[in-house]
């Protein structure tokens, strides 16, 4: 019998991560299943319990319910700790273990797939929501000379800066502001953390804020969004938010089976 594992959602059909794992687990000769578990609202906890009991091995979690994947964790990695949510859930025998594989997703695709390198850059962060919280630890890990995080709701970015000031030791070099504030700034990267995309829309930033040969990265995938079409405007390089979902994949994959599968051939493969 191969090794359970689940991402679980609401809404989940439309994810992509059955797919991936297929494809990791067939690359890695891993004996594993991936199934995707649509959890009702109030009964996520119930349905992690229930996946648990029956022999699964681990979780992803995705929208809405990483936040509560967090607190259902009886142990966390500094990851999840950073980001307050949780998207991986490894079933040990002593314990619920919970990470976030967010950041590290993002990060080497940024790195690794996009030849980027982070230290010294000034980068811009838009969105104070989950997946910004995901990957703003992991982001100054790798030093930039400064991030900002820009958000519609300025209070938000306020307190997410103040919760990694408390968090991380690299932390001066972030501070958050709304879209306005950003008027006279340049940046080498401009992360798209927010879902405007999701209605067609991108948030009020302001022209100008591309360097020269700076990239605009939208978290969202599948095809452009206005996000993209603005950098590419501003001179900017794009790129999607398809490598990264590979990349938190592939993390996970690592947690639970001590094993790291290829990336490339599954982004390819996707993007077919
Ligand atoms: P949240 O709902 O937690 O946060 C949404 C953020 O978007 C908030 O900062 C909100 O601002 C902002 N926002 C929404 N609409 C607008 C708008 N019209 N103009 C300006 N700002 C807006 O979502 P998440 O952080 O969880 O997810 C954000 C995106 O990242 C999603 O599209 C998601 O699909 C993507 N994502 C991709 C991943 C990948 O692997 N590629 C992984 C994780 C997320 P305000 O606070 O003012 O409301």
């Amino acid at each position: 019998m191969p090794d359970k594992y689940a991402v679980i959602g609401n809404p989940v059909a439309h994810s992509k991560s059955p797919l991936i794992h297929a494809e990791f687990a067939r690359q890695t000769g891993e004996d594993v299943s991936y199934a995707a578990i649509l959890a009702a609202h109030g009964d996520f906890e119930t349905a992690v319990e229930r996946f648990r009991s029956e022999g699964g091995r681990g979780m992803n979690v995705t929208l809405p319910f990483k936040h509560r994947a967090h607190a259902l964790a009886q142990k966390r990695s500094r990851r999840a700790e950073q980001a307050l949510a949780v998207n991986t859930l490894a079933f040990e025998s002593d314990a619920v273990h919970g990470d976030n594989t967010d950041g590290v997703g993002l990060v080497r695709d940024l790195t690794v797939n996009l030849g980027r390198a982070l230290r010294g850059t000034r980068i811009l962060l838009m969105g104070a929501g989950g997946a910004s919280y995901g990957v703003c630890g992991p982001l100054l890990d790798e030093s930039p000379a400064e991030l900002i995080v820009a958000n519609r709701t300025k209070a938000k970015a306020l307190t997410l800066c103040e919760h990694f000031r408390r968090l991380h030791p690299a932390a001066p070099v972030l501070s958050g502001c709304s879209y306005e504030d950003l008027a006279g700034k340049r940046f080498d990267l401009v992360v798209n953390a927010t879902s405007a995309g999701l209605t067609g829309e991108m948030p009020a930033l302001p022209p100008g804020v591309f360097a020269a040969g700076a990239l605009g990265y939208d978290m969202l995938y599948g095809g452009s969004t206005p996000f993209l079409e603005f950098a590419g405007g501003e001179g900017g390089e794009t790129a999607d938010g398809l490598g990264m979902l590979v990349e938190q994949a592939a993390e996970s994959f690592r947690i639970w089976r001590g094993v790291r599968p290829e990336t490339g051939p599954v982004i390819a493969m996707l993007r077919l």
